[in-house]
């Protein structure tokens, strides 16, 4: 699975790297990027939670 912030959409909240801390970093400022473009088999679900998670709705996961 890849995954992808788009930054154009974060707003910085930071509760993807609260639901799956070792997908995403967060910038000085707040905003997240991800660790890994591909993500290992046991990230996903946590992945998928912070996906689900984010207010702004700027995580994009592609399998
Ligand atoms: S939860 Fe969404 S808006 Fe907040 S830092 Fe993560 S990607 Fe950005």
């Amino acid at each position: 699975m890849k995954v992808r912030v788009d930054m154009s959409r974060c707003q910085a909240y930071g509760t993807c790297a609260d639901e799956a801390p070792a997908v995403f970093t967060l910038d000085e400022w707040g905003y997240a990027q991800a660790v890994d473009d591909e993500l290992p088999p046991e990230q996903e679900a946590a992945a998928r939670r912070a996906a689900a998670a984010c207010p702004a709705r700027a995580i994009a996961l592609q399998e």
